[in-house]
Order: structure tokens, then C-alpha cells, then sequence
């Protein structure tokens, strides 16, 4: 695995928000790994303590339980080098920790949120990377998309409240880029999947595979045409470091360029586990994009990055570690 991973100069000491939930734990974990000291913002609102718990250990972690809205103590900047923003509710599906049951929360980490995190890049001179979002994209017309898509967002619909909050993120870090010179990069990662995802997450993924570990049927939203490309969690976290740590300004795309539909991930999560049920089709949510798929050549040219583990080993990990989450044992 080591040749392709990154093997950069670490950042010393690094301020990342939303560390303790699903993204941001690997992340935490990579950076540790790599020798920086890891300073964690999260107010624990859609993440998890025990995601980072045993990271506590080590004396380069430092956790702290607070609202990225209020803003940073400049007693935590000292020698932070990187700040990762990536704080916010992420889930559209139908479950208490989904954007869609926090509309007001996802706003502020996206609006109040990011101004903090850009202005404590600032008074570190730190870079700054914003982990946006394939949402920006809305309901895109062309399909893949790459970065210099506009996108075709509803800006009141329910997905709204993330999708237009990732995209003034986006407009107030390059904001601090041009008038105050701020190294900025803006991931626009698709959908990533894996372990640490929390079960009750509402996500596709995350969904499919409780439901079928526990011998339910797989609930399908419209008719499953729909389409999503699927990106593992460590070649997301492989990218967002790489591009962390490259000279890029701006946006951009990280996630699979493999494309499928969603019937056919619920039949793949069925062959994989012996005793799911079978398929139970519900009603398609308003605004449900129809097509998904980064155009990835830049992140290809400008980081040499994309992604490695193919969907079937990536379910494979994933439906393993849910089994020991979920406590049903390791069988099957
Ligand atoms: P997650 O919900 O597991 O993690 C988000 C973390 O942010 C949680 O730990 C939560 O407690 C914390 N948080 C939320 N609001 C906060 C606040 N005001 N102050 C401090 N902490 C706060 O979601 P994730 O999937 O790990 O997503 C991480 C980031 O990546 C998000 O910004 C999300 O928009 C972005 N993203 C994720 C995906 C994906 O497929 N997982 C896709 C596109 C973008
Ligand atoms: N979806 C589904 N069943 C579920 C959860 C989601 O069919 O239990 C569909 C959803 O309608 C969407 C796709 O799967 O078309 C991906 O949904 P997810 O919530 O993971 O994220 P999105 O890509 O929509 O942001």
C-alpha cells in the first residue's frame, strides 16, 4: 500500500472541525499516523465520541466538544499549519442526525461554521481546505461533472439548507483567497462510504447494510434508476491529503468515477449478504438527484490520485465492520 500513499512533508499541527465523525475520524487517524498533532472541534452533533476515544491516548490528539459557530480560541492555533473544515450535518436521508432534521445547524456550521475556520486559517497563516460537497451540483444536467459545472441546485427546496450552505462556503473561502490571500482548496467530495459511518446515519450505504445484516428488505427509493458513484473511505482520505497538501486554489471533484445505479447497489449488498430480505420500493425524495459521477481528471493530473479499492472490497470491509457495530456477530 505504501507506494501510494502520500509521502509529503507532514503539517506539524493541524485544526480540523468535525473530526469525530465519519470522514474526519480516518482522517484524524491518517494525520496521527503521519506524525501531526491533531487539534478536534466537534460539537458532537451528527459524529460520535467513540469514533476517536482511544485516540485520546496519544498525546498529539487533542478533542475538544465545541460548536464551530462560536469562534476559535487563538490559544489553539499555535503552529497549525493545515485547517480542515469539515463540520456539518451530511446526510440527506430520513433520520434525526440528516441535514434535513437540522436544517438550521447545517446552515450556521456552513455559513457561521466556515467563516470561523477561514478566519482562524488566517490568523494561524495556515491553509485552509473546505470539504464541500458533489451537492453543489444539485440535480446536474450533464453528467460527469467536473468542476467548472455550475450546477443545478433548488434554493429552497429541502436539500437546500446543505446545498446552498456548502455553496457559500465555497464563495466565502475563495472571498479569503482573493482579498486576503488565503491558501484555499475546496474538496467536492461524492458519495464515500465505510466504517465509522453510524448506522442510523440515513445514507444509501449505510442503510442497505444494517437492513440487510438484520434480515430485512432493502428500501429502495423510486424506482432505482437513480445513479451515485461510490468512493471508499480511505481513498478519500488519501485524497483529501494529497490535495491538502498540493499548491492547488480552488475546487476540486474527489470520488469514484465508477457509476451505478442504486438497484444495482442494493442487489450487489444483497449477494453479499446471505440473509438480507429482499427489495421493498418507497417513494423517491423531492429534488433526489438523478445522475451523480465526478469528472475526476484533475484530481488525476494535478494530486496523481484516484481511487483504488473497487465497490465489492469496499462493501466487503464495510459490511464487516457494521456486523461487529451492530453486534450480530461475524458470520455470513
Ligand atoms: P458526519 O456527520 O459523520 O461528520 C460531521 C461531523 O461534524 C460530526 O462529527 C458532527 O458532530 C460535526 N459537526 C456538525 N456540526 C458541527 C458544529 N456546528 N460544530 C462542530 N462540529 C460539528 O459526516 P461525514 O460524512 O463524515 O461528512 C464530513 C464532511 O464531509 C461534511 O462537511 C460533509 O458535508 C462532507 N461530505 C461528506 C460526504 C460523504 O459521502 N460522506 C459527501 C460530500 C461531502
Ligand atoms: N436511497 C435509497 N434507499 C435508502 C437511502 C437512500 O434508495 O435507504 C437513495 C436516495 O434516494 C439517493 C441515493 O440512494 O438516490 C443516495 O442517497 P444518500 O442519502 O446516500 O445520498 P445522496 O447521494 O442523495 O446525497
Amino acid at each position: 500500500m505504501s507506494e501510494r500513499q502520500w509521502e509529503g512533508k507532514p503539517p506539524s499541527a493541524v485544526l480540523i472541525s468535525g473530526g469525530s465523525g465519519f470522514i474526519g475520524s480516518h482522517l484524524v487517524r491518517r494525520l496521527l499516523e503521519i506524525g501531526s498533532k491533531v487539534i478536534c472541534i466537534d460539537n458532537l452533533l451528527t459524529g460520535r465520541r467513540k469514533n476517536v476515544l482511544e485516540l485520546d491516548e496519544s498525546e498529539r490528539f487533542t478533542f475538544l466538544e465545541a460548536d464551530v459557530c462560536n469562534p476559535i480560541e487563538p490559544g489553539l492555533l499555535e503552529g497549525v499549519e493545515w485547517v480542515l473544515h469539515l463540520a456539518s450535518p451530511a446526510s440527506p436521508g430520513k433520520s434525526p442526525v440528516s441535514y434535513m432534521s437540522l436544517p438550521f445547524e447545517t446552515l450556521a456550521a456552513g455559513s457561521k461554521g466556515t467563516w470561523n475556520m477561514l478566519e482562524a486559517a488566517r490568523i494561524a497563516d495556515a491553509r485552509f481546505l473546505l470539504a464541500s460537497t458533489s451537492e453543489v451540483y444539485g440535480d446536474p444536467e450533464v453528467n460527469p461533472q467536473p468542476e467548472s459545472y455550475w450546477g443545478n441546485v433548488n434554493p429552497v427546496g429541502p436539500r437546500s439548507v446543505y446545498d446552498e450552505a456548502k455553496r457559500f462556503g465555497e464563495a466565502l473561502a475563495m472571498a479569503y483567497h482573493r482579498e486576503k490571500g488565503l491558501d484555499v482548496k475546496i474538496a467536492r467530495i461524492f458519495n464515500t462510504y465505510g466504517p465509522r459511518m453510524r448506522p442510523d446515519d440515513g445514507r444509501v450505504v449505510s442503510n442497505m447494510v444494517v437492513q440487510a445484516i438484520r434480515g430485512e428488505p432493502l428500501t429502495v427509493y423510486g424506482d432505482g434508476s437513480q445513479t451515485r458513484s461510490f468512493c471508499y473511505i480511505d481513498d478519500m482520505v488519501e485524497g483529501l491529503l494529497r490535495l491538502a497538501s498540493s499548491e492547488h486554489i480552488g475546487p476540486m471533484n474527489l470520488g469514484s468515477a465508477e457509476e451505478f445505479t442504486v438497484l444495482e447497489l442494493a442487489e450487489l449488498v444483497r449477494e453479499m449478504v446471505p440473509e438480507a430480505g429482499g427489495i421493498h420500493f418507497a417513494p423517491l425524495p423531492p429534488d433526489d438527484p438523478k445522475q451523480r459521477r465526478p469528472d475526476i481528471a484533475l484530481a488525476k493530473r494535478v494530486l496523481g490520485w484516484s481511487p483504488r479499492v473497487r465497490l465489492r472490497e469496499g462493501l466487503s470491509k464495510t459490511i464487516a465492520w457494521y456486523r461487529q457495530e451492530i453486534g450480530e456477530g461475524l458470520s455470513g
